[in-house]
């Protein structure tokens, strides 16, 4: 069986397509939330789950929590004197997920969809698929956790609908996603997010309170006492989601420190909290130009939106109260087990599909020229931006700076800033060119970019014809037919719009008009073919579609008027 598995920062969850819906499959404890937690007990076992959890109070030198949040650094955890990557101790969960998914459903894992956070990074995909493989998991593919929300939202009503905003927000991290449903395409238009916020951060700040009040000695020395505190803050957080105030309680070297806390006391000491969820919200609406009143919905998904003061925000944020139709503990596993599904050609799933877009910018390093003439090296320019619906394919034309310039080097990174040192490097690709005046050997650099994270560089240089390729994948151990396939998917979108046949056609049935028409009619047309130009020069699939559709409304219209 193919399965579906929301790898979380505090809790995992693994799930499969079973009898044409998505099933969570418990553990074997009976939970369908497994704890993310790794303990080296005395006797060097490994606990992970609840019992490695259970531990953290008891045994910190032995416990790791939260390691999800080292994904992709150097980074080791020491328990007991051994050193573990982010990856190793992930492995450990997942292979705990594996063995108890197989006991409980008697049948082998062959294939796994895991999910990761939108805006996790090159380095950070190929990490969580190394901890796969460490696991004996064949991962199928990684998906978006908010696209996996969506899906799984996606699927109880799989009507068409005005778009919907995914509100996911987790024990370590917080995504926005913008999602539509149209003739059986889930198609998320927009992403955004904010990798250090989280449930933690709530707790970490009500501890600071809770601290104070209740006048627990601080301890440098004692990394126990600290997370007896974050404990103890974590239960009173959650209690004050059904309570107006609750109790902390702590022993500590034989004395009780107690403070009384109320809903109005987190909701203070979280309101920088509150502040940071408003930025991706804004952010994921202006990159698919949408406003909140054009959300038909607005659905929860993450452990932590279940605080009143978080679903306060989100209604203060959209003047309307938001919509909770999954167990949001359980939507992102829920969704990855319909990927899974969609994967394993499950008949009822046939007619959807998904469609995914670009969480960050893909693009080459550029040089511009300074006021003085100077040669300014290492600026991005993005090929592939953000928030382009994938997969896609998008060329740029480059020329020569300098004169009799021997070769031309394209550094390729993901990222958003500026100068690409601060980016991700994936790769390069050294073209080398005939020495002429600067400015006249032109090169076309296309990206080409899939849902699953194959990346294809091709350039041209089009003073020889002269073709160089790169191809990029963050899933070193692809099955080389596998790759094939997608290679091939990938070629059929490698032609800029501008040459596509039915654009031609337009354009030429434009040009027609134009020379029938006189006078403001004819002006109208040539304004018309100036901006489908414009439009076309985006290389934007959807805005071309609109903009192809209305131009054709148009001349339409004026061949019905026109006197015969
Ligand atoms: P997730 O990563 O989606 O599993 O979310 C886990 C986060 O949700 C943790 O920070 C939990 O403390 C938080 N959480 C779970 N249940 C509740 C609740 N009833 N009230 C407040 N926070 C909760």
């Amino acid at each position: 069986m193919i399965v579906g598995i929301d790898l979380g920062t505090t809790n995992s969850a693994i799930a499969r397509w079973h009898d044409g819906r998505a099933e969570l499959i418990p553990n074997a404890l009976g939970a369908t939330l497994t704890p993310s937690a790794v303990s080296l007990a005395e006797d060097a076992s490994v606990l992970v789950g609840a019992a490695a959890r259970d531990r953290q109070i008891t045994h910190p030198e032995r416990t790791a929590t939260t390691f999800k949040r080292l994904m992709g650094t150097s980074q080791k955890v020491t328990l007991d004197g051994v050193a573990f990557t982010p990856e190793d101790l992930s492995a450990l969960v997942l292979r705990q997920l594996r063995e108890d998914a197989e006991r409980h459903c008697g049948e082998p894992v062959t294939g796994a969809i895991i999910t990761v956070p939108a805006y996790f990074n090159d380095r950070q995909r190929k990490a969580t698929r190394r901890a796969g493989q460490l696991a004996g998991l064949h991962v199928e593919r990684l998906v978006n956790e908010p696209t996996a929300a969506a899906l799984a939202y996606g699927i109880v009503d799989r009507s068409d609908r005005e778009p919907f905003l995914v509100f996911d927000l987790g024990g370590g991290t917080f995504d926005v996603s913008i999602v539509d449903v149209f003739d059986g395409i889930i198609e998320v238009r927009a992403s955004a997010g904010d990798n250090r916020l989280g449930g933690e951060d709530f707790t970490a700040a009500l501890a600071v309170v809770a601290r104070a009040r209740a006048g627990v000695p601080s301890d440098p020395a004692s990394p126990r006492l600290d997370e007896a505190v974050r404990a103890e803050a974590e239960r009173v957080r959650i209690a004050l989601s059904d309570a107006d105030s609750a109790t902390f309680s702590l022993v500590w070297a034989d004395r009780r420190y107690e403070a009384e806390l109320t809903g109005a006391d987190l909701e203070a000491a979280a309101a920088p909290l509150l502040d940071r969820l408003r930025e991706p919200v804004l952010r994921a609406m202006r990159d698919c130009r949408l406003r909140a009143e054009e959300m038909s919905e607005i659905v929860l998904v993450g452990g932590a939106t279940r605080m009143p003061i978080v679903r306060r925000a989100v209604t203060r944020m959209f003047g309307r109260f938001p919509s909770h139709v999954i167990d949001p503990d359980r939507a992102i596993a829920l969704g990855a087990a319909v990927q899974a599904g969609l994967k394993a050609r499950a008949a009822d799933l046939a007619e959807i599909r998904l469609t995914d877009i670009c969480p960050f910018s893909l693009g080459t390093d550029v040089a511009d020229r300074g006021p003085q003439g100077q040669i300014l090296a290492g600026r991005f320019k993005p090929l592939i931006e953000r928030g382009t619906v994938l997969p896609a394919s998008r060329v740029h034309r480059f020329v020569t700076m300098t004169p009799n310039q021997a070769k031309v080097e394209f550094d390729i990174y993901q990222g958003e800033a500026r100068r690409v040192d601060a980016n991700v490097l994936l790769g390069s690709l050294s073209i080398p060119v005939p020495p002429r005046p600067a400015g006249e050997i032109a090169l076309d650099c296309r990206f080409s970019y899939d849902v699953s994270g194959l990346l294809e560089v091709d350039v041209t240089v089009l003073t020889t014809g002269e073709t160089h390729q790169l191809v990029l994948t963050d899933d070193e151990s692809i099955d080389p037919a596998e790759l094939a396939a997608r290679r091939a998917a990938l070629a059929a979108l490698k032609m800029h719009p501008r040459d596509e046949a039915r654009h031609r056609a337009l354009l030429a049935r434009a040009e027609r008009c134009f020379e029938l028409f006189l006078g403001n009619q004819r002006e109208f047309v040539a304004g018309l073919i100036a901006h489908f130009e414009t439009v076309l020069a985006t290389q934007e699939p959807r805005e071309i579609a609109e903009a192809h559709a209305a131009i054709s409304a148009r001349l339409d219209q004026l061949e019905r008027e026109r006197p015969s």
